[in-house]
Parts: structure tokens; sequence; C-alpha cells
């Protein structure tokens, strides 16, 4: 996100890693963001115009930035697709091909939006990677993760 601002031309200040709920599994992080997190979010938002709070030099990330894993969660229509186009009309990142409307793996980052926009509940993940995803996360996940904000000190 730093990386493509500075891109787009903006000066970057500060960053916030803000929890919500998993996209994929959502017993994880379930009604996030809460009424707290509003608080929290908001309390950021006054440190950063006034520029208070512990500052750092660097904002977190991977550089060089992680390689996609291969065989990621990739959504597919179901025999109750209608081919209504709204999943390729939603798709951020405009991975969904019109013609079939699978969507392309390498393009694909697995953000579920298309599931949710779906009328007909038609696109699904692959359950078994989904249970598996859910047992290996479970020990890091089920525990309630605090937002966080990170001020810029050379900004
Ligand atoms: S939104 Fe659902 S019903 Fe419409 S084309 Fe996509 S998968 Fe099919
Ligand atoms: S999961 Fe996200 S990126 Fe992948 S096809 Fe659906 S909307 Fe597009």
């Amino acid at each position: 996100m730093e990386d493509v601002a500075r891109e787009c031309g903006f000066n970057v200040i500060a960053g916030i890693s803000a929890v919500a709920r998993h996209s994929i599994m959502p017993q994880y992080a379930t009604n996030r963001p809460d009424k707290l997190d509003e608080e929290q979010l908001s309390n950021f938002v006054e440190c950063i115009l006034n520029r208070k709070n512990h500052k750092t030099s660097v904002l977190p990330g991977n550089r060089p930035y992680k390689k996609k894993m291969p065989g990621g969660m990739i959504p597919k229509p179901t025999k109750d697709c209608i081919q209504c186009g709204i999943c390729a009309k939603e798709c951020p990142v405009s991975a969904i091909y019109c013609e079939n409307y699978k969507a392309d793996s390498k393009t694909c980052i697995s953000c579920m939006r298309c599931i949710k926009k779906c009328p007909k509940n038609a696109r699904k993940v692959n359950q078994v990677l989904v249970s598996i995803g859910a047992m290996v996360i479970k020990k890091t996940c089920e525990v309630r993760k605090e937002n966080e904000l990170f001020l810029l000190s050379n900004e």
C-alpha cells in the first residue's frame, strides 16, 4: 500500500494495520471492525493529525515482496451460476473471464469479493483447502488481534 500510494504521488506519513473479519474463514475476527475498533481507529486519526505517538523510520512490510503461494484459494462458479456477469464486474483485479466466469489463478488475489457479490451464491472455493487453512491459522487467529498505528518519523 505504501509503495502504491507513493507511486501515485502521495506523501506517506503513517500506516495503520486495521483488523477485519477474515475474508475466507469468517469464523476468525467475526464482527470486526467493532465498536472498540471504531474508537481506536478514530484515536489513530487524532494521533496522525497531531503527530503524536511512537514513531518508526519504516513502515512494516515484506521487501522484497513475498512470492504468491501456488494453489491459492480461487473461487469457481458452480452449477447454480446464471451467468449474470456481476462477479466479473465486481472483481477488483479483473481476474474473471466473461466467457465462463472462471478466475485467472495468476491474477486472482483471493479477496472473495466475487463470492460476496454473487446474487445466486454460486461461487465457491475448495472447502477442503479452506478447512486445512482454518486449522493452520487457528492458534494465531482465535485470539483477539489489536489494530496498530505506525507514524513515520522522517515525514
Ligand atoms: S455473479 Fe454468480 S451467478 Fe453471476 S456470473 Fe458470477 S458466479 Fe455466475
Ligand atoms: S477472489 Fe477476488 S480477485 Fe479472485 S476472482 Fe474473486 S473477486 Fe476477483
